[in-house]
């Protein structure tokens, strides 16, 4: 690793830390692209201009169609779809990430699962290895109120949510919907928590962490929020970016590409204008699982997180959600 530099970090939740970056790059940057509403149309301009700024990030997949259809995420394409298919082939040989987002876009018993993850293997010669849950699916993994590992915080947004029983059943050994040991064994990364600002290491640092209880994920991941264009181009505020470089931070952002970014073909000119400035930095910019394997291998990251800071991870997540209801 030659030429790498290093940036003090102050975190929130412990002494500075030193965060060293490959080929000498001031920080890190990628996007997890949850394929919600995405077709070839509207996301291929997006991944051009990324492409030809040298920005490579994570793609998630429906491999499979869902022929019960669906009401909010009809008009998604599946990896069924040929020509859609085509381009994410050359997204991967393009260095980009395609990672899993189940096996499409409502509830998979565990057949669905398997035939989508052999479906990925068989087109991209490897299963996956970061996951991100979908919506309500039944087979997403620890969600609902089982997202938080801390008691009382699980108790009380049980009851608040008036869940009964387990609605989510990916974890639960027995269930139909249970794949917790496809996960366990194919699957290094899942997305967990998610907060509105871009340095991870101010909120996370741990990251990718390990939790005992949950012991169908391997590792947790958490990253910035950013649901569509309009919330992206606020994140990625010129003044937000030059203090992600300052600061030597580490940014995923969670977005969906599909919800607005390109409209008749063009790629809208701020996001493009964004892409612009992080393209002229030193930034690191890989897709999600290069950055989290670089943290775990050489950074040392990757154990178990404390009960101590679980409870803070889990509450800073909630305020979080709090203050946003009233802003
Ligand atoms: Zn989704």
């Amino acid at each position: 690793m030659a030429h790498a530099s290093t940036t003090v970090v102050h975190n929130t939740s412990g002494p500075a830390v030193s965060m060293k970056f490959p080929h000498g790059k001031r920080f890190a940057f990628t996007i997890l692209d949850d394929t919600d509403d995405s077709t070839l149309e509207n996301v291929k301009p997006v991944y051009d201009v990324l492409k030809a700024y040298g920005i490579r990030t994570t793609k998630t997949v429906w491999p499979v169609d869902c022929p019960e259809g669906s009401r909010n995420f009809f008009a998604a394409d599946t990896l069924q779809r040929e020509a859609y298919l085509e381009f994410v082939h050359q997204l991967a040989a393009d260095g980009f990430e395609i990672a899993f987002h189940g096996a499409t876009m409502e509830s998979s018993t565990r057949d669905r699962t398997v035939r989508a993850l052999e479906f990925f293997k068989g087109e991209f010669g490897g299963y996956p290895t970061l996951y991100c849950n979908h919506g309500q699916n039944r087979e997403n993994l620890y969600w609902g109120h089982k997202r938080f590992q801390t008691a009382w915080l699980r108790r009380s947004i049980r009851l608040f949510r008036k869940e009964k029983g387990s609605y989510y059943l990916g974890d639960v050994e027995g269930s139909d919907y249970f794949w917790g040991d496809l996960s366990r064994k194919h699957i290094r990364y899942v997305r967990n928590w998610t907060f509105p600002r871009l340095d991870m290491l101010e909120v996370n640092p741990e990251m990718p962490y390990r939790v005992p209880a949950a012991q169908h994920v391997n590792l947790w991941f958490s990253t910035a929020d950013a649901p569509d264009v309009g919330a992206f181009v606020r994140l990625l505020s010129r003044q937000n970016i030059d203090r992600l470089d300052r600061t030597g931070g580490v940014c995923i952002v969670s977005t969906h590409l599909g919800k607005g970014f390109a409209r008749d073909g063009c790629l809208d000119s701020q996001v493009e204008n964004i892409f612009k400035i992080l393209s002229v930095k030193q930034g690191w910019y890989v897709p999600a699982t290069e950055l989290l394997d670089y943290l775990v291998e050489v950074q040392g990251k990757g154990r178990t997180l404390g009960a101590w800071q679980t409870a803070m991870l889990e509450m800073r997540y909630l305020v979080n959600k709090i203050a946003s209801v009233f802003h």
